[in-house]
């Protein structure tokens, strides 16, 4: 069904559930986990619906992380089958009411170490463990994302080509354009088409900005469905992902990343701009809410269920057209008019 969708013209993916439940109030900042599908999942079901409604062709079940290497961290181990099932079934029930895909949901398992062959078996038997549990309860495709090295990468891919399902495969790029275990971009995509995925590209770290780059070289190499999901956080050449921004002389990562998170005009410039280098996969990652999701969908042509509640500033009593504006501080209506540098004598005399 996504390749039939993909066909027919760019599928717009959701935002970042993890962070985004984080900033709400229901994932842990650290271990990052989403036990919330089963203690809370009336908060997974919303976030989902926000998202649908945002315009989201895909919602990716919120099972990032629900593999045993991290449930073991928060003591719930056990508790892998019905977190991976119930966030399936989340997912499946908001999407079918909005028309919508599910995506399986698998990550980076932090168990690969391409120099220790026996890593190898353990992360093929997470990355099992966790599509046995997800894919009997509605999944239409699955997504392995943030993976950094092609080795786990290919162990993912295989793992997802055992099923009848579709496969997306996202790689995370931090510094440069290497996979961990070497690789360079062109050659890691190619090795991923060859190998049979339906979908490759990029995901988390990196910005719009300084993920497009690299997309265009994954487009340039391989002819299947190319995705990109970068990060809602803004970042820089120097430092181009988003795990090393600074703010007030700290790193900024998780807990302060609030002044870096991009507006939704620049994801809806994101959007645009993907479109333009034939991007068909248009997402994104952390950071990226509901709002940013309902800018890149109207960007894209498309009108969302929420598009009800889309702007409109005329009709603003400060800000808005002549005929609502009941405005009377003159600065904001000179700035309005004639924008800030014709305006700033009136901010002084006041
Ligand atoms: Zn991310």
């Amino acid at each position: 069904m996504i390749l039939e969708r993909l066909q027919e013209g760019i599928v717009l993916g959701d935002g970042g559930m993890i962070f985004e439940l984080e900033r709400r109030g229901y994932v842990s900042a650290g271990p990052f986990t989403p036990e919330a599908v089963i203690e809370h999942p009336e908060a997974v079901r919303q976030l989902h619906t926000d998202f649908a409604r945002a315009g989201a062709d895909v919602l990716q079940a919120c099972t990032y992380y629900a593999h045993p290497e991290k449930l073991k961290d928060i003591g719930m181990e056990n508790a892998l089958e019905d977190i991976n099932k119930n966030a399936v079934l989340i997912a499946r029930e908001i999407a079918d009411t909005h028309g919508i895909l599910v995506a399986g949901n698998l990550c980076n398992t932090w168990v690969y170490d391409p120099k220790d062959i026996s890593t190898h078996q353990q992360t093929r038997e997470q990355f099992e463990a966790q599509i046995y549990y997800q894919k009997d309860h509605g999944v239409d495709f699955f997504i392995a994302e943030t993976i950094e090295y092609i080795g786990e990468a290919l162990i993912a891919l295989e793992a997802i080509r055992a099923t009848d399902s579709p496969s997306m495969i996202t790689l995370g790029f931090k510094k440069n354009d290497l996979t961990l275990d070497g690789v360079r971009i062109e050659e890691a995509f190619r090795r991923l088409e060859d190998a049979g995925a339906d979908i490759v590209g990029i995901n988390c770290f990196r910005d719009p900005e300084r993920m497009l780059p690299f997309a265009e070289r994954v487009k340039n190499s391989v002819s299947c469905y190319v995705a990109t999901q970068p990060v809602a956080f803004r970042c820089t050449e120097d430092r181009p992902y988003f795990q090393i921004q600074e703010y007030d002389g700290r790193v900024a990562f998780p807990l302060e990343l609030d002044p870096f998170v991009l507006t939704r005009k620049e994801m809806a410039s994101y959007a645009l701009k993907a479109k333009k280098l034939g991007i068909q996969y248009i997402g994104s990652c952390c950071g990226s809410a509901p709002h940013h999701i309902r800018a890149m969908a109207e960007a894209l042509g498309k009108t969302t269920p929420n598009s009800r509640y889309s702007p409109q500033i005329e009709l603003h009593k400060i800000i808005g057209d002549a005929a609502h504006t009941k405005e009377k501080d003159a600065r904001i209506l000179c700035e309005q008019r004639y924008g800030k540098a014709q305006c700033h004598l009136i901010g002084q005399k006041e």
